[in-house]
Parts: C-alpha cells; structure tokens; sequence
C-alpha cells in the first residue's frame, strides 16, 4: 500500500513462502485456538520446518543466519493474516536474542536450537501482578542459596507462560532496592516450586498468556543469564528491539484495516460523502507517515544500529494509529461493525489493538521515556 525500498526480491519470495504456510497451515485453525486460548505445540514445529523461527540467529545455533529484514517479513505476514495466536516473533526476535546475546556457551547449545526448531518455547518474564510499567520496582527475589538461587515471587500476563519450557525471569537480591539489585534468571518449566495458570482474556484470545508463581524454586547458578546485578541495565537494552517489533506488528495491522475499509467503504459508495474520505484520508496519511519513520528504524535495526529512544516513537505512533483504524473499522461498517462475520472481525481488531499500546510499555511510559530524553535534543 505504501512505498517502502526496505525489500529486495528474496525478501518478497520469502513473503510468498511464509504467507502460503501460514493460510495453508495456521489459518484454518486459528479460531479453535483462539476458543483454547492456545497453540498446539504441533504448530511450533511446523513454524519451525517452515522457516519461520529464529531467522537472525546464525547458522551454528540452529537458526537462518539473515537478517533482521527477513524477520520483518515474518512479522508484517503474521499480522497482515490476523496472526495473534502463533507469534513466531516473540521466540525469535524478543525471547531468542536474550539467549544469544547473553548467553554461556553451554547455555546456548542447550537451548538454542531448541528455539529455532519449536522443539523449545520460550518466554520472558518480567511484568508482575502489582504493575508491569515499573519495571524497577519489581519483587520477585532471587536468594543464593549454596551453589544455586531460590527464586520467589509472582509474573503475570506471561505470552506462553503456561506452555514455555524456559522462561527468562527477572528477579532482585532480597532486601536490595533500585534497577543494580536486578539479574536475569533461566528458570526451566519443569522445576519443583513453578506453578503456572493461564488467564483468560478477550483480546488476542489465541495467545497464551498466563500468572506464574514462583514458590522457592531453586535453579543453579550456572542459570544466570548475563552477569549478576545488571539484569535492568539488559531489559532496557532488549526492551527497544521488543518495542520496534510490536511497532512493525501494529502498522501492518493498521495497513490492512485501512486497505480493507477502503474496500468496503468503496463497495458502499460511502466514499461519496466527505466526512468519510476526510477520515480516511487522515488514517491514510498518518500511515504513510509511520511508514516512513518506522522504515528508518528498521534500516537503522538491520545495519547494527537500532535506537531505543526511536522505537519508542514508533511503537507509540504506530499503536496509537491502529488504535484510530480499528475504531474507523467499526463505526464505518454500521451495524455490520459489531455483527455477523465482519462484526466479529472489526470487533476483535478493535481488542487486538487495545493490546499494541499496552504490552512492550504501555504508550504513556512510550511518553514518559521520550519526555525524560527531551532535555537532551536541544
Ligand atoms: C497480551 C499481553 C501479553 C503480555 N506478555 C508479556 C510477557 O511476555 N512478558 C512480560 O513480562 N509482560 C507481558 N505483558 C505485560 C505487559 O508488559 C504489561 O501489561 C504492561 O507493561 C503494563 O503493565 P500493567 O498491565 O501491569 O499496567 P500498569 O503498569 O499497572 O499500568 C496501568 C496504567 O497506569 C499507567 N501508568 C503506569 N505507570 C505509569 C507512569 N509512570 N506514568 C504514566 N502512566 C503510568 C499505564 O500506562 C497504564 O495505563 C503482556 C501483556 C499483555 C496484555
């Protein structure tokens, strides 16, 4: 729909290869998953052999070896197809890099290709009941204890928490305060002390999120994930790259809104009155406008160079716009906005955008971090 020089053929051939898989294969069951509020994991495999997980990850680990694009490919296709259940990005572009980037040897060889095949579903672990914005505040603990950790404490609103089988947990030394007293913790599915719960939730219903309790669940040392103390330093780090790839998840969806509205709202001749082209013409330039910004986030992310603070920006414009589309995807349609097929198709958008401005951080911190950087643009 709108000019973008980020693809070259390949990338377009791997467009093909990923949407032809995820119609033949995932879209036939996404409502059934989306009843179970899960994805079986026969689909992980499937994500796997078809090429879908862990793109940027090299070679030797199990993974693709490309490049960030090709993830962006990924990504655009999931949401272009209303993917919400089988989000091969949150393994491969947000769960995966933790592992590679701050991983032992022996705990990359452990898990890695795991990752990359589906065989091993990851999940990162950080919000908590009291309030997943701050972040620094958290209050789970991790006590030494001999040669290993206890860890306890609650996680809530866990993507996979009930179906991972390693789970990135960040926790705090007991009795320290502040962002130096946090580290990052492997914490595997199956150790005693872990008891997990999935919950409920009307948007996105296909992903599995879940409220996992910690109850004295000792992991060894040699679980640590990057060096003791600087788990916050880490998050802040992986936490932009997370926020470009809801960003780039959240435009695609609000290009589709927009192109199938301009269909129907065309089919209707509701184009003939102003007030309908003025309105979406709006949504239609604002999307221009993230796509340009975005592109050049993405650009910057592919040559080595991603900028958190940019990402920020992104995520915040580009979930605020498809906040903006979905509403249009209602209110443009009438009565068929909230009834039959495209009732629960707009519907369901409308939840599904509801999550964009809130998981990742929320659009106010969005602003708050940008608002705290702006002293320093002058
Ligand atoms: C579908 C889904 C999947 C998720 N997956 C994961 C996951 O895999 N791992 C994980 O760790 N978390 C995950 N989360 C949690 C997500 O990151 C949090 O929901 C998010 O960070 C907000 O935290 P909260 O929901 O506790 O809201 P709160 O932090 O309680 O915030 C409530 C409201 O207060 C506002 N607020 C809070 N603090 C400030 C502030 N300082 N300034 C201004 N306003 C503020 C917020 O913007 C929000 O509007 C997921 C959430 C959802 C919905």
């Amino acid at each position: 729909m709108f000019h973008t020089t980020l693809f070259t053929p390949a990338h377009e051939a791997l467009r093909e290869e990923v949407s032809a898989f995820l119609e033949a294969e995932i879209l036939p069951h996404h409502a059934a998953w989306a009843a179970a509020g899960a994805i079986p994991r026969e689909a992980w495999h499937m994500a796997g052999r078809a090429g879908l997980l862990c793109r940027t990850l090299p070679r030797e680990m199990g993974g693709h070896g490309g490049s960030f694009l090709e993830s962006v490919v990924i990504i655009e296709e999931l949401a272009r197809l209303r993917i919400s259940g089988l989000l091969t990005c949150l393994q491969s572009d947000i769960v995966a890099p933790f592992l590679h980037r701050l991983g032992t040897r022996a705990q990359q060889q452990a898990w890695l290709p795991g990752f990359a095949s589906g065989a091993v579903l990851g999940a990162v672990a950080l919000s908590e009941p009291q309030g997943g914005s701050d972040l620094a505040g958290l209050r789970t603990t991790a006590t030494r204890h001999g040669e290993g950790l206890v860890l306890d404490g609650r996680k809530a609103h866990i993507s996979n928490g009930s179906q991972a089988d390693l789970m990135i947990v960040a926790a705090r030394r007991p009795g320290a305060g502040g962002e130096k007293a946090i580290s990052l913790v492997l914490v595997e599915a199956e150790r005693p002390g872990v008891t997990r719960r999935a919950i409920p939730k009307s948007a996105m219903p296909a992903l599995n999120t879940a409220e996992i309790d910690l109850d004295g669940c000792l992991v060894p040392a040699a679980n640590l994930l990057g060096a003791e103390g600087t788990g916050f330093l880490y998050l802040m780090t992986f936490l932009g790259m997370e926020r470009l790839v809801l960003a780039i998840y959240a435009q695609a969806s609000s290009e589709r809104i927009l192109r199938e509205l301009i269909g129907d709202c065309d089919a209707r001749a509701l184009l003939e009155h102003q007030n309908t082209r003025f309105s979406l013409a709006d949504l239609y330039a604002d999307c221009a406008v993230n796509r340009a910004y975005l592109d050049g986030c993405i650009r910057a992310a592919d040559a080595g160079r991603p900028d958190p603070k940019a990402a920020c920006v992104a995520k915040l414009r580009t979930t605020n716009t498809l906040r903006q589309a979905a509403a249009l995807g209602v209110q443009f349609r009438g009565a068929a906005g909230i009834s039959g097929a495209s009732g629960q198709r707009a519907t369901q958008d409308m939840l599904d955008s509801a999550v964009q401005s809130i998981w990742g951080g929320t659009s106010e911190v969005m602003r708050d971090v940008i608002g705290r950087s702006l002293g320093s643009v002058l």
